[in-house]
């Protein structure tokens, strides 16, 4: 059984809530595992990634996620280390940017941004990156993969600085690369982490060094080698700043690691920087007014929700992120959405290799609510006044398609599948107010695999996907109430709701809804909605 660091201070000051961002295959699903063991939360190396397990690791359980190699769901994973409580929340990391991904980052203090020493800033990167900066969550980044040939050092560290205005300030630097390879220098704490086995060996090795002309390091690695890196090592000493611990939680810099985690190196430094400088859980946007973490009563908001998590219980999983106060199991709290209250009787910490009930939680502490399809993304919980947190918006689908059931006898599960996976955030439904069916929205096509894979492996049943006449969605609102009635009127044939019924105007074209915004000038077209 796993306990959870009790002797908190209420305000969570202990607590460290982070995501790992990163293009796929940069290596994130190698370092999450890799810092877990260095962190000593799982024993062996290699675990995230074995099937036969019991208890699988959240991250892996979808068979389309196995299947395809990319992890679609979010998850979190909490362990301790350093006196410090960690909450690692996973991001998916595949191509299509999903609401899924933009409300894991709501939820978190803090991200380490993994970069391919091959390949630098990816799209999949750049993307999450500006969803940090939304919120000017301080990043780390780790330069992976230093065991292999990848740009020079310096080149990468000037394309983040340039494509995402972003100051640098590097930590440690490769000291050789590719083949080549004898690990990382320190160059705050001047020290080398490397290999007892020499070049390209796994980090086992912290040699402590009188600075970068300290001639022990002549004697380890080839005088080509030892040379190129002490003028690229100088070189970037000269031209970056030092590491500015305020800079960085203010968003504008990021100290950055040059590693391997293939070869561990140096990721026991990774998570002392982690330890050391990323934020306790910070005050979370709200209406009326942000949540401090240092308020007595208890507040937390729901930024995701995972169904059939466990296939025997069918059971779901609201995420909840606590705000503030001493949560306690057992507690009533107020649906804010519903207006009832609510006593969290199971709460759950998910724990890197196990789940268990959560006895007490504090601000940043990750809690799961098994529901039955009460608590929905977006939701408020508190204890007291109502609030509402913001930030945790509906984005308008970019992929639009109709829905064809091969079983029309099954049309009542359909409606309850497709409820689930909305209320996921997989996949948004509408409506058509003329009657005639449903439209699915998606943010992306990865979305619509994934909605039609687990309907037939979830609920066993066969969809098709069919092309809509639209081509865009925007909700819709205005000030002018008879304006906004003549509108629906007019334009009925294009009028959805959403499941919470919420007027959006579906455009069959981009000429069509500039064309509708040109005509109506009293109506909003929104390409966001804040969940009420
Ligand atoms: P993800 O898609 O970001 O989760 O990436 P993975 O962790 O699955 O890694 C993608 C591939 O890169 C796998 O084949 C890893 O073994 C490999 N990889 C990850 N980190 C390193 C590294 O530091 N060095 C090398 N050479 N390969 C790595």
């Amino acid at each position: 059984m796993m306990t959870i660091n009790t002797a908190s201070s209420d305000a969570g000051a202990d607590r460290r809530t982070f995501a790992i961002i990163s293009h796929p295959d940069a290596g994130k699903t190698t370092l999450t595992e890799k810092l877990l063991y260095f962190a000593g939360a799982i024993r062996l190396a290699g675990h995230i990634r074995s099937r036969g397990e019991h208890r699988r690791t959240q991250s892996d359980w979808l068979a389309m996620e196995r299947a395809r190699g990319i992890s679609v769901s979010s998850s979190v994973m909490t362990f301790e280390h350093a006196g410090l409580t960690f909450n690692l929340l996973d991001t998916p990391g595949h191509h299509d940017f999903s609401e899924d991904t933009y409300r894991t980052l709501s939820a978190v203090d803090s991200a380490i941004m993994v970069i391919d020493a091959a390949k630098g800033i990816e799209s999949q990167t750049r993307k999450l990156f500006e969803v940090c900066r939304l919120r000017d969550i301080p990043i780390i980044t780790f330069i992976n993969k230093m065991d292999r040939e990848g740009r020079d050092p310096l080149e990468l560290l000037d394309e983040i600085e340039s494509t995402l205005a972003l100051d640098v300030s590097p930590i440690t630097w490769p000291v050789g690369s590719g083949v080549n390879s004898y690990g990382s220098f320190d160059l705050l704490k001047s020290k080398l982490y490397t290999s007892s086995a020499g070049r390209g060996g796994a980090y086992d090795r912290d040699l402590a060094l009188a600075g970068l002309h300290d001639p022990e390091l002549d004697r380890i690695v080839p005088p080509d080698v030892v040379s190129a890196f002490r003028d690229s090592a100088e070189l970037a000493f000269s031209v970056y700043p030092a590491f500015d611990p305020k800079s960085f939680l203010q968003g504008h810099m990021t100290p950055v690691l040059f590693g391997s985690a293939l070869k561990d190196f140096p990721l026991p430094r990774l998570l002392e920087v982690l330890a050391e400088y990323a934020p306790p859980p910070q005050p979370q946007p709200a209406e009326p007014r942000p949540i401090r973490p240092e308020e007595t009563r208890v507040t937390g908001f729901v930024f995701k929700v995972q169904a059939n998590m466990d296939a025997n219980h069918r059971d779901r999983v609201a995420f909840v992120r606590l705000c503030s106060g001493r949560f306690r199991r057992g507690m009533r709290l107020k649906h804010v959405r519903s207006g009832r209250a609510l006593a969290v009787n199971n709460p759950i910490f998910f724990f890197a290799r196990e789940r268990d009930l959560a006895e007490e939680a504090y601000p940043g502490d990750i809690i799961g609510i098994p529901n039955h399809g009460t608590l929905r993304v977006g939701d408020a919980l508190c204890e007291g006044d109502d609030v509402r947190f913001t930030g945790l918006p509906n984005f308008a689908p970019e992929v639009l398609r109709r829905i064809r059931l091969d079983d029309p006898i099954r049309g009542k599960q359909l409606k309850r599948a497709l409820n689930d996976f909305a209320e996921e955030g997989v996949t948004q439904v509408f409506d058509l107010v003329s009657g005639n069916g449903a439209i699915i929205g998606a943010v992306g096509q990865l979305q619509l695999d994934v909605l039609s894979d687990r309907m037939q492996s979830e609920y066993g049943i066969r969809v098709g996907l069919e092309p809509a006449p639209y081509a865009t969605a925007r909700w819709i609102r205005s000030k002018d109430e008879s304006a906004f009635k003549l509108f629906i009127e007019r334009e009925r044939h294009s009028i959805a709701r959403d499941r919470d019924g919420e007027p959006v105007f579906l455009a069959r074209n981009a000429w069509e809804l500039s064309h509708t915004q040109d005509k109506w000038p009293a109506i909003e077209f929104l390409e966001t909605r804040e969940r009420s």
